[in-house]
């Protein structure tokens, strides 16, 4: 298989283990799951069913950054606590994943559930000099390291304004450097707080992640993934987190970055409002529509939603739909499908899988599935279709 990897900036051969080890950097639960998330998500879904279609087992993690400024200032805006909106956000988010049927991940696990592991993470990175604290509870990641920016690639005017954009604390006295990143922090009035050697507080954003990685995967993995809005700071943070505490390098043998999606030409964001929630399109739209409407688009690429392409994806799962539910016999049976080997089976099996394996191109794949209902070839259209995770419904 091949797959562009964003450190090498290079299409790269992968060849999976026996078990393939999935990192995909999860959501902060403070709003319903918008279609940013669903084709991060459906993307990373692809894949897993693929490898486990060619004989792989997939641990996948997936995280949920439940502590985080964005979960605590919404919490305390609607009067409650975080983590009871986190929870209840991330099991709607869960339902909704769920009722596209995705896989869930084999771990899903909570930066909460983790900060005692958190503690002599940073201790860790202190007592090898990358890390150093100051007396009022903040500790820092010192920068001023020769990897630094070498994974996103960002001059250091760029890295500095993405810095700012993205919840980072240039302005902030006494760093070392200016885009030294939070490791620990004090916790305001009413927030949670954890003891720690260099003072209480709550752990930073980025590495809540390298501890769960740790914790829940290794030292190393085969794929990391997220959306390419987290390459800077979030990822180039744990590499540089992670690969200095264990010195195991690299942190991930492939990353893997997801396109941002827009609305009416407009990256969708919470704080432009525009958003397209998952939740709402899957009252409007069948789960197939929807997976068929993501996967039309190559997981590297941004794109933009509109009605008619998710239009144009209903027709298209209807006319697949047709094909397989219409053959005399009506749908195809669990008996049929094991004991379905047929030379036209293999053929098409082979088609759609040198689609996945040249860097997971979903929109080629979706192809296959259309030349299959042009032909009218059925089983092998079921077949390749449920690969993809389609006719979940159907028997
Ligand atoms: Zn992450």
């Amino acid at each position: 298989m091949r797959l562009f990897d964003t450190r090498t900036q290079e299409v790269v051969p992968f060849v999976p283990a026996q078990t393939v080890r999935l990192y995909v950097c999860g959501i902060t639960p403070y709003d319903a799951a918008h279609l940013g998330h669903a084709f991060v998500y459906a993307s990373f879904d692809a894949l897993i069913r693929y490898l486990e279609c060619i004989g792989h087992t997939v641990h996948y993690v997936r995280n949920v950054t439940d502590l985080d400024d964005d979960t605590l200032r919404t919490a305390a805006k609607r009067d409650t606590h975080f983590q009871v909106l986190a929870r209840g956000e991330a099991a709607q988010f869960d339902a909704n994943l769920a009722r596209l049927g995705l896989r869930p991940p084999a771990v899903e696990p909570f930066v909460t559930d983790n900060v005692d592991a958190m503690i002599p993470f940073i201790q860790g990175l202190i007592d090898r000099g990358v890390a150093y604290s100051l007396p009022d509870h903040r500790v820092y990641f010192n920068i001023d390291h020769p990897n630094y920016l070498a994974f996103s690639q960002l001059s250091k005017d760029e890295a500095l304004e993405q810095f700012r954009e993205k919840g980072g604390d240039p302005d902030a006295p006494d760093k070392k450097n200016t885009l030294d990143f939070l490791l620990w922090q004090p916790s305001e009035n009413g927030q949670p707080s954890w003891p720690a050697p260099w003072g209480a507080g709550r752990p930073g954003w980025h590495i809540g992640c390298s501890v769960m990685i740790h914790e829940h995967i290794g030292a190393t993995m085969d794929i990391h993934g997220g959306g390419s809005d987290l390459v800077f700071p979030h990822h180039e943070s744990e590499i540089l987190q992670a690969e200095s505490l264990t010195g195991q390098h690299p942190l991930a043998r492939v990353w893997m970055h997801c396109g941002m999606v827009a609305l009416e030409g407009v990256k969708m964001s919470k704080s432009l409002g525009n958003l397209v929630f998952l939740g709402d399109l899957l009252n409007e739209y069948s789960a197939d529509a929807i997976r068929a409407m993501l996967l039309n688009n190559h997981y590297r690429a941004n794109w933009t939603y509109t009605t008619e392409v998710m239009d144009a994806a209903q027709a298209r799962v209807h006319r697949w739909q047709r094909v397989v539910g219409d053959r005399t016999g009506g749908p195809i049976t669990q008996a049929e499908i094991d004991g379905f080997n047929d030379p036209d089976l293999t053929e098409a099996l082979a088609q759609l899988g040198d689609q996945l394996e040249d860097d997971l191109n979903t929109p080629g794949a979706l192809a296959v599935l259309d030349e299959l209902a042009d032909t009218q070839r059925a089983k092998a259209l079921f077949m390749c279709g449920r690969v993809l995770g389609f006719f979940q419904t159907l028997r």
